[in-house]
C-alpha cells in the first residue's frame, strides 16, 4: 500500500521526493510506503491550518452545530470500519488485535462520538461584580493545533486530540509516528469523503526530528499537544519556548499497582496481569511496580505467576494472542538492557527474562513476560520507565508503606488499588501523586473521564470536559451598564 499525505484537502508525496516503509515489527514484511516530510510539508500543511481557521467558517461558534453533525459521522464512519483499522493497527505498531479490535478503535470513534456531543455546548460563565455591569467569558478556540502522537495507541491517541480540538473550533496538523501514521492516514479519507472543509484536517508523515520539530518551531502553530516520551516532552518544551506555544504534553509513567490483603484476590490478579502486559506493556499507564501486602504475598505470587505463564506471545493478528511484538529492535534491546541491569542491582526474575524460544515468533521483536521480586524501591527497573513487559513485585505491611512506595517515583500518570475496603480505597486515592487512581480496576480509560499526568507524566488534560478547556482560550466580556461612569481623565 502507498499512500500520500493529506495536506489543505489534497493528496499529496512529500516535497523531497522521500518515502519511508512501514514495517510489521512482528515478522518484518512491509505494511505500506509512506512520504518522509520535513520542514516544507510542515510549512504548507501549517498554512493550510491557518488559512481554514482564519476564514472563520469552521471556527465560528455559529458553526458549531455543524462540526458536531461532522464529528458524528467521523464516528460513524469509524465503526463502520473496525474490523480494517483493527488489522491495520494491530500490523505496523505489533499490538494484538484482540485489543485493536475491542478497545482501541471503538474507544476512538466514542472519543469523536462523546465531543460531538459537547461542540454545541462550550460556554463560558457569568462573573458577578459588585456594580451595575454584566461580565462573562466566552471559550474560544486557540488556532492552529500542532498534534504529536506515539507508537502505542496510534489512531485513539490520535483521537484523543483531534475531536476535543476540532469539536471546540481549531485546526490541526497531526503527525503520527514514524512507526504507525497508516491509521492517521486512513482518518484524513474519512473527513475528505465526509467532506470536512479542507484544511480543517491534515496528515504530515515523518520523523520526529525532522517534521516534528518543524511542527513545534512553526511560528503559525499557536498550540503544541504531545504524548509520547518524557525526555521529547521536555524538548519539546524547549523548543516551543521560543515561539510561547501553549503546550499539552501526555508522557511516562511507572504504574503502581496496589493489592492489600482483603482484596478480591482473583479479581486483583487479573486486573494486575492486565495492567502488567496488556500491549505487550507499551503502555504510559502500566502497572509496572506492583506493590502486594505482606499477608497475601504468597497467594498472589502463586496465582499471578501462574497466569503469567499462561500468556500466549504471538503474531498481533492471532486471536489467541495476549502478548504482541514490541516495535522495534531498539525497543528490544531497551528491554533487555534493563533486564539485566534488574539483575545486577539485585533482582530476581521469576519467570520470563528471555526473548521466546519459539520459531514461531523468532523473526520479530518479542519479549517474555517478566517478573522481578527482591528488586530495591530505588533500583532503576522500579525508577524508570521500560516500554515493555518487565514488571517488579514488591511487598509492603500497611497503608503507610503503600502510600510511600507508590509515590516514590519522578512520574505520577496512573495507578491502581486494590481492596474490599472502599474507606480505605478511597483514602488512597487521596493519598496517591497520581492524575488517574483506579480502585479495583486497572487500565481503563473513558471519554468522559479527564486523563492526565502529575509530576513528570505531563501538564494538561486529555479526554472530560478538561479536554475541551485544554483547546480553548478565554475570552472576558465587560459590558458596562452604569449611565454616570467615573473616567480617569474626563
Ligand atoms: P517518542 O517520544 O519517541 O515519540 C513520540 C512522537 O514524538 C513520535 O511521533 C515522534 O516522531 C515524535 N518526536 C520524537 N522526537 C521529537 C522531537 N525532537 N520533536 C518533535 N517530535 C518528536 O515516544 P514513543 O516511543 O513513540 O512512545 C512511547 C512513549 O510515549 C512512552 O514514554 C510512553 O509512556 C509515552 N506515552 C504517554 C501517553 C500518555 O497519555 N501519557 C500515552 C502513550 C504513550
Amino acid at each position: 500500500m502507498d499512500y500520500e499525505m493529506y495536506i489543505g484537502g489534497k493528496w499529496a508525496p512529500s516535497a523531497n521526493g522521500r518515502q519511508m516503509e512501514i514495517i510489521c515489527p512482528a515478522d518484518g514484511e512491509v505494511v505500506a510506503v509512506v512520504p518522509d516530510a520535513d520542514r516544507e510539508d510542515i510549512q504548507l500543511a501549517v498554512s493550510a491550518a491557518r488559512a481554514a481557521f482564519d476564514a472563520d467558517d469552521w471556527s465560528s461558534h455559529l458553526h458549531a452545530p455543524s462540526r458536531a453533525r461532522l464529528l458524528r459521522k467521523v464516528a460513524e464512519a469509524i465503526r463502520e470500519d473496525v474490523d480494517r483499522l483493527a488489522e491495520l493497527e494491530s500490523l505496523s505498531s505489533g499490538k494484538p488485535i484482540i485489543e485493536t479490535s475491542v478497545i482501541d478503535i471503538h474507544l476512538a470513534a466514542d472519543c469523536f462520538e462523546y465531543y460531538a456531543d459537547l461542540a454545541a455546548h462550550i460556554g463560558g460563565r457569568q462573573v458577578p461584580l459588585a456594580q451595575q455591569a454584566l461580565d462573562f467569558t466566552l471559550r474560544e478556540p486557540i488556532g492552529v493545533i500542532g498534534m504529536i502522537v506515539p507508537f502505542n495507541f496510534p489512531l485513539l491517541l490520535a483521537a484523543f486530540k483531534v475531536a476535543p480540538a476540532l469539536a471546540a473550533g481549531n485546526t490541526v496538523v497531526l503527525k503520527p509516528s514514524e512507526y504507525t501514521p497508516i491509521t492517521a492516514l486512513e482518518l484524513a479519507k474519512a473527513f475528505e469523503r465526509l467532506g470536512v472543509p479542507a484544511g480543517v484536517f491534515n496528515v504530515v508523515t515523518g520523523y520526529g526530528k525532522t517534521a516534528g520539530e518543524a511542527l513545534v518551531t512553526h511560528d503559525a502553530v499557536d498550540k503544541i499537544s504531545f504524548t509520547g516520551a518524557t525526555a521529547t516532552g521536555r524538548r519539546i518544551m524547549e523548543l516551543g519556548a521560543k515561539t510561547l506555544k501553549k503546550i499539552t504534553l501526555e508522557l511516562g509513567g511507572k504504574g503502581p499497582n496496589i493489592v492489600f490483603a482483603d482484596c478480591d484476590l482473583s479479581q486483583a490478579v487479573s486486573g494486575v496481569l492486565t495492567g502488567a502486559f496488556m500491549n505487550q506493556g507499551e503502555v504510559c499507564i502500566a502497572g509496572a511496580r506492583i506493590l502486594v501486602e505482606r499477608a497475601i504475598w504468597d497467594d498472589f505470587l502463586t496465582a499471578f505467576l501462574e497466569r503469567t505463564a499462561k500468556l500466549k506471545i504471538g503474531h498481533p493478528l492471532s486471536w489467541d494472542t495476549n502478548v504482541g511484538s514490541l516495535i522495534s529492535q531498539q525497543q528490544l534491546e531497551k528491554v533487555e538492557y534493563y533486564v539485566r541491569r534488574g539483575i545486577e542491582q539485585g533482582g530476581r526474575v521469576l519467570c520470563g527474562g528471555k526473548r521466546p524460544d519459539s520459531p514461531e515468533v523468532a523473526g520479530g521483536f518479542f519479549y517474555e513476560p517478566t517478573v522481578f521480586v527482591d528488586v530495591s524501591p530505588d533500583a532503576d527497573i522500579c525508577q524508570e520507565e521500560i516500554f515493555g513487559p518487565v514488571v517488579v513485585v514488591m511487598p509492603f505491611a500497611g497503608e503507610e508503606e503503600a502510600v510511600a512506595l507508590a509515590n516514590q517515583s519522578q512520574y505520577g500518570l496512573a495507578g491502581g488499588v486494590w481492596t474490599t475496603d472502599i474507606k480505605k480505597g478511597l483514602r488512597m486515592a487521596r493519598r496517591l501523586k497520581l492524575g488517574t487512581v483506579w480502585v479495583n480496576n486497572y487500565s481503563l480509560l473513558r471519554v468522559e473521564a479527564p486523563f492526565g499526568g502529575y509530576r513528570q507524566s505531563g501538564m494538561g488534560r486529555e479526554l472530560g470536559v478538561e479536554a475541551l478547556f485544554d483547546y480553548t482560550q478565554v475570552k472576558n466580556v465587560y459590558v458596562e451598564l452604569e449611565d454616570e461612569i467615573l473616567y480617569l481623565y474626563e
